[in-house]
């Protein structure tokens, strides 16, 4: 068989090799007992590289790291998979220059899987890929998206931590299902909502909503003169993943002058608000066009707050 044309390299982490060992991703690499494979039973990360450097490297490693605890998994220390996440974007760049700079692009992966049954540390590597060309579509073109109920009540979490809410598993059959269902319906994503009727998140990514107000208390902001600009984003501990994202851009909307907030949300929010987005590392801020077929927002107001934000969140580390 022809390898494909963009390769993914892959570097596991072994404690014989100090900056990871390479392994060919077009051979087997894994056990078929992996319970990782059987089970799903692992934690992962995805995170961008930009021009050979990982974005958010301390926020992905923070949050692999508790989800392993949730899974009472012992991973290897953060240099270590620092220094394999290196071994990664080098090869992969070198194997696959960028043509512009705008395309230097790699999605990194870090998997850690539980091993074969009675292994005495997991089974743990990085993976570098090429970005989906979807993502970026849906970075400039926005998403259509319809609600989905996830069947749980949002304060879940806590009264039921074996769920595993909070951490970032390999388990992501029922994400991608969703996601399914969403395309079958013609939409492109999905943000769930909970059994109490609050707004949670997408499979893959972090709900957003901005609200603007003018100085004189009207809404939208259309008006110049000094307006509020509210980012809003569901309560963290709603049964939701924590996202780098959302974090990070929070940060840099605050310092650049964003009132923030934190749910709780309903759907009727979304619908009032003048813009949302879904926000991920890989396909970053996808502007939402459309929810269960009516339009949030109106397209200039998107456009600019969009613009304005993704600015933001590129000047990130
Ligand atoms: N929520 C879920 C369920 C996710 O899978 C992801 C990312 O894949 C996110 C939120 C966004 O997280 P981050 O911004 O760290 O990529």
């Amino acid at each position: 068989m022809t390898p494909p044309a963009f390769a993914t390299v892959l570097v596991f982490l072994d404690p014989a090799f100090e900056n990871g060992r390479l392994a060919d991703a077009t051979q087997p690499q894994l056990m078929a007992t992996d319970q990782g494979a059987t089970r799903g039973d692992g934690v992962f990360e995805s995170l961008l590289a930009v021009g050979g450097r990982a974005r958010k490297l301390q926020a992905h490693l923070s949050r692999l790291a508790g989800s392993a605890r949730a899974l009472e998994l012992g991973i290897p220390a953060e240099d270590a998979w620092r220094r394999a996440v290196e071994t990664a974007i080098g090869e992969y760049r070198s194997a696959h220059p960028a043509a512009i700079p705008e395309e230097d692009e790699v999605v990194v992966k870090l998997i850690v899987t539980r091993g074969v049954e009675g292994a005495s540390s997991p089974t743990c590597w990085v993976q570098a890929s090429p970005v989906p060309a979807a993502g970026r579509r849906q970075r400039e073109s926005g998403i259509d998206v319809i609600l989905l109920d996830r069947g749980y009540d949002s304060d879940i979490a806590e009264r039921a931590p074996w769920l595993l809410l909070g951490a970032k598993t390999l388990s992501y059959a029922v994400n991608m299902a969703a996601l399914r269902h969403a395309h079958k319906q013609g939409a492109d994503d999905v943000i769930f909502t909970s059994a109490d009727g609050r707004v949670l998140e997408g499979p893959t990514s972090t709900v957003l909503l901005a609200h603007l107000e003018t100085s004189d208390g009207g809404a939208g902001g259309g008006g110049g003169g000094s307006a509020v600009k509210r980012l809003i984003t569901p309560q963290l501990d709603s049964g939701i993943l924590p996202g780098t994202s959302q974090g990070a851009l929070f940060a840099a909307a605050k310092a650049a002058g964003w009132e923030l907030g934190y749910g709780p949300l309903e759907p009727q929010d979304l619908m009032d608000a003048d813009a949302v987005w879904l926000i991920s590392s890989i396909r970053l801020l996808a502007p939402v066009n459309h929810i269960d077929g009516q339009e949030i927002g109106t397209p200039a107001v998107r456009k600019q707050l969009t613009a304005e934000l993704s600015e933001l969140f590129a000047g990130i580390e």
